[in-house]
């Protein structure tokens, strides 16, 4: 399977060109073209989600969601596994 599944996907009848995720794109993998929004340099995609994110008309889908560390605890004690760590008394996940 190719990686092509982890680029974000724009909708053209939903982009109106106003440019902003082009502008919050801080690897330039993002141009306007032809009055919308277009992934002009896929291998630039890094699939942090900015663009999704920033999108007013929620035209950008990416297939996966990013779930920050804080996100992932209930509590203190449900602190988020990283790498090969055991998990804690009080239970936590495994995010490698
Ligand atoms: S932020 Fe959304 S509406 Fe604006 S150019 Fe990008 S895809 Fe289009
Ligand atoms: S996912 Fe991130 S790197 Fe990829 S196009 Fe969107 S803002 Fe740019």
């Amino acid at each position: 399977m190719d990686d092509s599944w982890t680029l974000p996907h724009i909708c053209a009848e939903r982009c109106n060109a106003c440019g902003a995720c082009v502008v919050a794109c801080e690897n330039h993998a993002l141009e306007l073209d032809g009055g919308v929004a277009a992934l002009s340099h896929p291998e630039s995609c890094g699939g942090c989600g900015v663009c999704e994110i920033i999108c007013p008309e929620g035209a950008i889908d990416l297939a996966f969601e990013i779930v920050w560390e804080e996100e992932l605890c209930s509590s203190e004690e449900e602190k988020p596994l990283v790498g090969g760590r055991e998990p804690l008394a009080g239970g936590g996940r495994d995010v490698q």
